[in-house]
């Protein structure tokens, strides 16, 4: 309204003498912005005058016959919009807050729903650690036990062969002193005590035991399979 004034008040050249307009418009009186010493009594409601506020003068002329109505009707009407925009928007306001609460209570499940899910997951693989740990156990007891096995057998070969070495070595030193000499009695004596018979320890076969990258993965599904 305040807008459709300024224009009226540019459309008319004013006078020198004429006051600024901020003093027209004061909190319940205003002069006419066309008959500028005129108090405004209604407000014109013809559609092309826009709500303009008018004087005795322009009802009697450029109004005539236009519908008016009193400064207070269309204040209290104006009010009555002006409320229910304020009371729509402090709904709406309301609705938005809300709306962030929402969210934000969304935000906090979802927060927690994935520390949980981790949690989960986490607690889930630890066992799936656990398990494989049991199963790689499992697997590596069956080829412990041959290797043990065998490594106890070469052992048991060397053991035989160094008791053989020791053996034949003492009888060694004392065949050496007897063939220092040429004591013919002696010697005939000598050799009639040598008893050692050399005794040959056969090798071992020498097969490594090996595990194919096959049978290693056929003894996981397996083991996994079976842990389950
Ligand atoms: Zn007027
Ligand atoms: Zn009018």
């Amino acid at each position: 309204m305040i807008h459709a004034i300024s224009a009226q008040v540019q459309s008319v050249a004013p006078p020198a003498d004429r006051p600024e307009q901020k003093e027209l418009i004061t909190s319940d009186i205003m002069k006419c912005s066309v008959h500028a010493d005129k108090t405004v009594i209604m407000v014109c409601r013809a559609q092309q005058c826009e709500s303009c506020f008018v004087c005795v003068l322009c009802i009697a002329g450029s109004h005539n016959g236009h519908k008016m109505a009193t400064i207070g009707e269309v204040g209290r009407m104006a009010k009555k919009r002006l409320q229910d925009t304020f009371t729509a928007n402090d709904k709406y306001l309301d609705d938005q807050k809300r709306k962030i609460e929402i969210i934000n209570g969304m935000q906090l499940a979802d927060d927690m729903k994935q520390k949980e899910l981790r949690q989960l997951m986490e607690t889930q693989g630890q066992r799936m650690h656990e398990t494989v740990d049991k199963v790689i156990a499992h697997m590596i007891s069956h080829y412990d036990f041959k290797y043990e096995r065998r490594l106890k057998e070469l052992d048991c070969t060397k053991h035989l062969i160094r008791e053989d070495i020791t053996r034949v070595q003492s009888s060694q030193d004392s065949l050496e002193q007897t063939l220092e000499t040429d004591d013919w009695l002696q010697i005939v004596e000598d050799e009639k005590k040598l008893t050692t018979t050399r005794k040959v320890e056969d090798l071992p076969e020498d097969i490594t035991l090996g595990v194919t990258a096959e049978e290693v993965n056929n003894n996981l599904v397996e083991g996994i399979l079976s842990a389950l």
